[in-house]
């Protein structure tokens, strides 16, 4: 058992104690998600990023083998694109942990929201955070407003109405642009029909906002579970 094998089974008879998780002792685990909640595993991976002490569980090439006939994705990450804000790595998971869907300002549309359907309803993860993060290019441009080229403008578009909303709200416009942004999305996913409004009212889907800090690594939830 290497090192890492070792701490990862120590981390998870911890997590069985505190938490009394079901675990079968003679399983070794091979990653935290087997035993923790999904918020929880992905809280624990940020902390591990943030402070410079990630474990790079399940990048090898035994994970590799191990999800390449199929995938268990134990959670969804609606994130932006921007190449700052990698949610496998901020999060410290590996293949197969994470099913994500990226786009700048973190904005969803029907093709987004059919993909985040499709891991609810075949791969059956149950948590989705969407992800914003400070100094976002993409709602800097909705807040400057102006013309945009090509198809960018229909991402400006998408934010606008965050930036309107956060117009009320007292302080950096941009910095609660940012947030509102995030809520949007996180209410637009809730109320989708037929299949997302549907998994949470059943109460078979959990849909978080959460927003990264680009300096320190670190998380912010901005909603509760
Ligand atoms: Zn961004």
């Amino acid at each position: 058992m290497t090192r890492q094998r070792k701490l990862l089974t120590a981390l998870c008879l911890l997590t069985i104690l505190l938490c009394g998780c079901t675990f079968r002792m003679d399983q070794e685990p091979t990653d935290l998600a087997v035993c923790q909640s999904p918020l929880q595993s992905l809280i624990d991976g940020n902390q591990r990023f943030a402070s410079g002490h990630p474990l790079h569980q399940n990048q090898d090439s035994q994970r590799r083998s191990d999800v390449a006939g199929e995938q268990h994705p134990f959670a969804i990450v609606v994130g932006c694109s921007d190449s700052r804000v990698p949610p496998e790595i901020i999060f410290d998971q590996g293949l197969g942990d994470l099913f994500v869907v990226r786009s700048a300002g973190n904005i969803v549309d029907d093709q987004a929201l059919g993909s985040i359907e499709y891991a609810v309803e075949h791969l059956h993860a149950h948590v989705i955070v969407v992800l914003g993060h400070d100094n976002c290019g993409a709602v800097k441009a909705a807040v400057d407003g102006g013309d945009v080229p090509g198809h960018i403008g229909s991402i400006t578009a998408a934010i606008a109405p965050a930036v309107e909303t956060a117009r009320h709200d007292p302080g950096d416009l941009l910095d609660n642009a940012i947030n509102e942004n995030v809520l949007r999305v996180v209410n637009q996913i809730k109320t989708s029909e037929p299949i997302l409004g549907h998994e949470v009212e059943a109460g078979q889907l959990t849909v978080v906002g959460a927003r990264y800090n680009l300096s320190t690594g670190t998380v912010r939830w901005l909603t509760e579970p």
